[in-house]
């Protein structure tokens, strides 16, 4: 049972690269209203149901009231493109380090494509910063962004800090749609990091 559709969609993409495992620590950005979030809590095993394998760590924030989860630390109102927000989350995990960092944020739409585009690519390049404060080397990353102009400028900010950069589209997005995923794997240590 989970809270929405677009649970499959992670599902999908997990089920064939394998991204979340049990023990892992995962920032999920954008997660009202938490289905992602009840997947990464079921795969990292966060709410320690299975005694015999390791127990993650899920942190889920969003601009919206999100409900309570088993498993996971949820951040309602609050923005990931925050500095201070970005601090508090890293603050919340164990060792101040994620494994993997999701985000399926989209703004709310304005009516104009190219608007809209902007502030998805605005938003992606601040969940890029994030990954280069708390990612810890060997991480990965899957981003939702649409296909644009600007999209490159993502691309590239993260193919430079990853040794791995792919679009996915999961079959479960509606085919109108021109949502797509970036999945970022292999992060490169990193200089840039503050450690508590
Ligand atoms: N993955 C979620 C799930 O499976 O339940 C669905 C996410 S929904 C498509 C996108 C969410 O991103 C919205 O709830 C929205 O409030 C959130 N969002 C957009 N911009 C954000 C920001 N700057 N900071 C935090 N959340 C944001």
């Amino acid at each position: 049972n989970y809270r929405c559709r677009s649970a499959f969609k992670l599902i999908e993409i997990d089920d064939k690269y394998k991204i979340l495992k049990p023990g892992y620590s995962v920032i999920d950005c954008g997660a009202a209203p938490g289905a992602w979030s009840q997947v990464a809590v079921q795969r990292v095993n966060s709410a320690g149901t299975n005694s015999e394998v390791p127990i993650g760590f899920v942190v889920g924030v969003d601009l919206l009231r999100l409900t309570p989860l088993d498993g996971a630390h949820f951040l309602s109102f609050s923005d990931v493109t925050d500095q201070s927000i970005q601090t508090h989350m890293q603050e919340l995990l164990p060792s101040a380090q994620a494994d993997v960092i999701l985000s399926d944020m989209a703004p709310n739409a304005s009516g104009f494509r190219e608007l809209d585009h902007e502030r998805l690519v605005t938003i992606c390049l601040s969940v890029a910063d994030l990954a280069e404060r708390v990612l810890r080397p060997g991480g990965s990353l899957i981003c939702k962004y649409w296909d644009g102009a600007l999209a490159h400028q993502v691309q590239s900010r993260l193919a430079s800090t990853f040794c791995e950069v792919r679009t996915v589209k999961p079959k479960s997005c509606r085919k109108e749609s021109a949502e797509v995923y970036f999945l970022a794997r292999f992060f490169k240590k990193n200089l840039k990091q503050i450690h508590f």
